[in-house]
């Protein structure tokens, strides 16, 4: 669950957990805590949490065994895994990925840049 960037959806929203984890602690007479580590982070801070936990080996069995597209498509890989590449859920990763990377190699491309702009005449 995240609420940082997110599609909108009532549900992936902090108040929304809180109140699932109050009715179930009043349902089961007992307190129910619900862990959200990636509530207040944004994507590209959650693959850096990825990396950090779990290496290199992490990031990459994410990218390739996990899927997120709303349409649940597996037949497009892209560099940040497997979806559509157009649904709200593709675009929050890709973008969150595309800025997990630019960080990790920020210092390489500010040394050589390889895109520079033509001045208009
Ligand atoms: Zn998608």
């Amino acid at each position: 669950m995240c609420e940082t960037d997110f599609s909108g959806y009532p549900d992936c929203r902090n108040d929304t957990i809180m109140a699932t984890a109050q009715a179930l602690s009043l349902g089961l007479a007992r307190d129910i805590r619900i862990h959200t580590p990636l509530m207040w982070i944004d994507k590209a801070a959650t693959w850096t949490m990825a990396e950090e936990l779990g290496g290199s080996a992490l990031v990459d069995l994410i990218i390739g065994e996990s899927v997120t597209c709303y349409q649940g498509d597996r037949d497009q890989r892209h560099d940040w895994g497997y979806g559509c590449g157009h649904c709200p859920a593709c675009e929050l990763r890709a973008a969150g990925y595309a800025r997990y990377r630019a960080g990790s190699i920020g210092q390489a491309s500010e040394a050589a840049p390889s895109t520079v702009r033509p001045e208009k005449s």
